[in-house]
């Protein structure tokens, strides 16, 4: 079993901060503390040393939103389980909980195995699945239970696609009410799919098919609509609940309203919404088609709100919703219509890089308040906790160094910022403080300045039920 001893770096979780060292016997996390090599004869003989002065050492991110090798539209995301994890880690993410999803009318333990063969052996860093149900009658209620002593312990269910994804508000009674009994949790795709829908029509009618109509099409009254009956209907069947990539003012005000009476809701929302705006998708040559993602881009406005929302934890988390596909072959597909534009944008490897940035060099959070939003609030949200999200004594050592001075240009052609199988970056041009220097996963470094140490390894993780403890 090797060791490493990370030393003198600025080590903060989301209930501590301090200067000092970690010690990794194995897979976990030994002992924290300062000066360790002088207290502990086992991290002086440590197998590897790494100088951490002046970095941070943060516990490695969690991204609870990930399609990797994901069928969209009549073709598949580009970067699989391969790719999608070397590039996560290299950005600083140690857990991807990604989406396995349920054929409408075969079981979900079928979608699960399916998912189960995408993923094993390939992946670099841990990861573990949320399932995507697309029907849910009575006679198939029981495989929720099984779902979740596998380890699959949320459920995402959608109120957008009609025709494909989208399920009616029956079936999302009988699930929440299930997954509630089964002590388990829901994320919702929060819009008015059948409303948009119409409204889509209506601008297929008039000849209005550039990448701009997207947007236009999906106002964010109904993603607030959406939010709202989510809430209501998970209120009513007892469930907790989680609002998936949240884009608006608006949706966020529902989530507001709702944790104020009392309701078990929480809520994420991702770089792109943060920093991204409805603009975008205006750029010439049918280069808006790269931020043709659901929610759209809003109106530059509403990121004020969502970074207030990130501060006072009306949203908990930061996901990425990384599900790539290239401009050339795939986005293509809808030159001459936006609905055939495949829906969503690569993101996995940037987040940490763009949050620390604007949030933290930009003084909109805290350090202590970037950890939970990119780890530690997904952990215990997710039944990841206390074995992921944090640093501490038996947790597993899932461990960033993070250099906060270093500055990088986020770019498809800067070599340290894109990993990803995908030939455009959603970022292109940003310029970010502060950069994921060193990398382990369960005590492997995988990432080592900006090589890739180690290729594989990466494991399924079962997750605990909500408010449960993974041990
Ligand atoms: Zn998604």
């Amino acid at each position: 079993m090797g060791s490493v001893l990370i030393q003198g770096g600025r080590i903060v979780t989301a209930d501590s901060d301090f200067v000092g060292d970690v010690f990794i016997v194995g897979e976990s996390v030994a002992a924290l503390g300062k000066d360790l090599a002088k207290s502990l004869p086992a991290a002086a003989a440590a197998d590897r040393v790494i100088d951490a002065r002046n970095k941070l050492v943060l516990p490695g991110g969690i991204d609870p939103h990930t399609h990797l090798d994901m069928p969209f539209g009549g073709t598949t995301s580009a970067d699989d389980f391969e790719s999608g994890t070397i590039a996560a880690a290299f950005g600083g993410t140690t857990t991807l909980i990604d989406f396995a999803i349920q054929s409408k009318g075969e079981s979900t333990l079928k979608g699960l195995e399916t998912w189960h063969k995408k993923a094993f052996s390939k992946a670099t860093i841990d990861y573990a699945f949320h399932m995507i149900v697309t029907d849910m009658p009575d006679e198939r209620l029981s495989e929720m239970e099984r779902l979740a002593t596998e380890g699959v312990t949320s459920y995402k269910l959608f109120m957008a696609y009609p025709g494909v994804l989208y399920v009616d508000d029956a079936t999302l009674y009988r699930a929440f009410r299930q997954a509630g009994e089964n002590g388990t949790r829901i994320c919702m795709h929060a819009e008015n799919g059948i409303v948009i829908d119409e409204i889509i029509k209506g601008a297929i009618k008039d000849g209005k098919t550039a990448p701009i109509y997207h947007a236009l099409t999906r106002p964010t009254r109904m993603e607030a609509e959406g939010v709202h009956r989510a809430i209501a209907i998970a209120e009513c069947a007892q469930v907790p609940l989680y609002i998936v990539h949240l884009s608006s003012h608006d949706a966020l005000e529902e989530v507001k309203r709702a944790r104020g009476r009392g309701v078990d809701v929480c809520a994420e929302t991702c770089p792109q919404y943060l920093l991204l705006d409805q603009s975008y998708y205006e750029l010439p040559d049918f280069e808006g088609a790269k931020y043709v993602m659901t929610p759209a881009l809003r109106e530059k406005w509403n990121q004020d709100s969502l970074w207030r929302g990130l501060k006072f934890n009306d949203l908990s988390s930061v996901a990425t919703d990384h599900c790539p596909f290239c401009f050339k072959g795939q986005k293509e597909l809808g030159k001459d219509d936006f609905r055939k534009i495949p829906n969503g944008a690569p993101g996995v490897e940037n987040r940490f890089s763009l949050i620390y940035s604007a949030g933290v060099v930009g003084k909109k959070i805290s350090v202590q308040r970037f950890v939970e939003i990119t780890s530690t609030n997904a952990a215990r949200t997710f039944g990841l906790w206390p074995k992921k999200g944090t640093i501490a004594p038996g947790s597993d050592a899932d461990i960033v160094v993070f250099d906060p001075e270093r500055k990088e240009r986020i770019s498809i052609h800067n070599k340290a910022t894109h990993h990803m199988r995908v030939d455009y970056n959603t970022f292109e041009g940003v310029e970010v403080t502060g950069f994921t220097e060193i990398v382990l996963s369960r005590g492997r470094v995988v990432v080592d300045k900006g090589n890739l140490a180690l290729q594989g390894g990466g494991h399924f993780v079962k997750r605990a039920r909500a408010g449960e403890l993974l041990r």
